[in-house]
């Protein structure tokens, strides 16, 4: 990409995010801060997502504290007699991030500064080196769900290292650890919150996206990964194990809990049970990876051209159905399967074919999140059958802990292709054109050597 005069595109995009910080409620409605109501810690913790499209704040709830953050004292001055204290091992982020910044749905990504969120002691700020690039990016970039809030950082499958941490974040992360964000930048993790109290965080009514989101505290706006740094809630940090490699940890903060969480809840690793992906993408060969991970005795891959059959195979899926190439497959393989995972979505989807392939009492989950409607459904034959329709999105930090460990574990790589962040206009355009096989994985070239 062509630089971009940095001082020019600076200004301006600096003016943009004045008029953001207007509209950015300072009254605090609540005293206690949220960690203060915290559940204990050894609750199950929990999640992720991406609903950029909601606007929780918008709504009303509890609201965090901005309460001042005591590990950004000033250093304390030691007389000469004083053994000196070792200076702190972390390496401060200026105030002002630069990342590439979506100004509308149609211009290109400008690479600018943007000042982040205000640092709260909950917070976690993050040296960024890698970030995956997921379809609900491009849907918020062009504005496809909802309005997005402009300009706006992208970027939610992030990996990098922890920098700075709060005085009050949550325990397990330190300085200098790899470390991950999903979709979801922030729950409120309060008792009082059905979701969160009941370990499904991706639920929580207040749950603030990881990018292009106010929270409710007055704080700021979230901002995401294509970028040097991020700063997000700690409980939305997590710790990426040995043994998996950045580009991998990356892709399943989003992908992968999105496909790990509906495969676990509905039993893909129940003896006998046979497990259908639909959709070989970013999400869909995640779920044939995991579902083979955790134990399902038989997974096929459900895909639209032949051109996919040996990298199913390859992924380890033990049947395909190539849906535009196999004349007959809804008869062929109907009543074959017991659960179904659709990441794909759109009005011209063969839904009822697609329904057509489970057994009686079969499950249908919809984690692909379509820009319109889905196809109208046949009501008789889904009654006759018993069939379960449902819907998930992302997966609980619970969840996510759970499969990044069983991938550590089971040497699960995803398949990345990693591209320098400058080039990410191109990827954009490359991913709109379906040509990903199967994520783009934006790095930061000077930060991964540190790692
Ligand atoms: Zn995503
Ligand atoms: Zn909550």
């Amino acid at each position: 990409m062509a630089s971009i005069g940095a001082a020019t595109a600076g200004k301006s995009m600096q003016d943009a995010f004045d008029a953001i910080s207007d509209n950015v409620t300072t009254e605090e409605t609540k005293k206690d801060n949220m960690h203060t109501d915290n559940m204990p810690v050894d609750t199950p913790e929990l999640t992720q997502h991406l609903n950029h499209h909601h606007h929780p704040n918008s709504s009303s709830a509890e609201t965090i504290s901005t309460t001042r953050d005591t590990s950004l004292a000033p250093l304390k001055l030691t007389s000469p007699t004083t053994p000196q204290e070792p200076p702190p091992p972390t390496n401060q982020p200026p105030n002002t991030f630069t990342g590439y910044l979506a100004t509308s749905p149609t211009s290109p990504l400008t690479h600018a500064p943007f000042p982040p969120k205000a640092f709260l002691p909950t917070d976690i700020d993050i040296a960024i080196t890698h970030c995956g690039l997921c379809f609900s990016d491009i849907s918020t970039y062009r504005s496809s769900w909802s309005p997005t809030l402009y300009p706006i950082c992208l970027g939610h499958e992030i990996i990098g290292t922890a920098i700075r941490i709060g005085a009050s974040a949550r325990a397990g992360i330190r300085l200098g650890d790899r470390v991950g964000v999903g979709p979801q930048g922030y729950n409120c993790h309060l008792r009082s919150c059905q979701s969160c109290s009941s370990g499904r965080e991706n639920y929580c009514p207040v749950r603030v996206g990881t990018y292009g989101e106010r929270y409710g505290d007055g704080s700021g706006v979230s901002q995401g990964g294509f970028a040097d740094f991020t700063r997000q809630d700690s409980n939305s940090v997590f710790g990426i194990p040995e043994g998996l490699d950045s580009a991998s940890a990356a892709v399943m903060l989003c992908a992968g809990a999105t496909v790990f969480e509906p495969l676990k809840e509905h039993g893909a690793a129940t003896p006998g049970k046979r497990v259908g992906i639909v959709g070989l993408g970013g999400l869909g060969h995640l779920g044939v990876l995991f579902a083979k991970a955790m134990g399902c005795e038989y997974v096929v891959a459900v895909s639209r051209k032949e051109d996919k059959r040996e990298d199913a195979m390859k992924l380890g899926a033990d049947g395909y159905i190539a849906t535009a190439d196999e004349e007959g497959w809804a008869e062929t393989h109907a009543a074959s399967l017991d659960l179904i995972i659709c990441t794909v979505s759109g009005p011209g989807m063969p839904l009822m074919e697609y329904l057509g392939l489970l057994r009686p009492k079969g499950v249908f989950c919809q984690v692909g999140i379509p820009e319109g409607s889905l196809p109208q459904l046949d009501t008789m034959a889904l009654v006759l059958n018993g069939t379960s329709i449902c819907f998930s999105d992302s997966a609980s930090p619970g969840n996510v802990r759970e499969m990044l460990s069983l991938a550590a574990k089971k040497g699960v790589r995803a398949w990345t292709e990693c591209r320098p962040m400058v080039e990410i206009n191109s990827v954009i355009k490359e991913m709109e054109e379906g040509r990903a096989r199967f994520r783009y994985v934006m790095v930061n070239e000077e930060s991964e050597k540190e790692i």
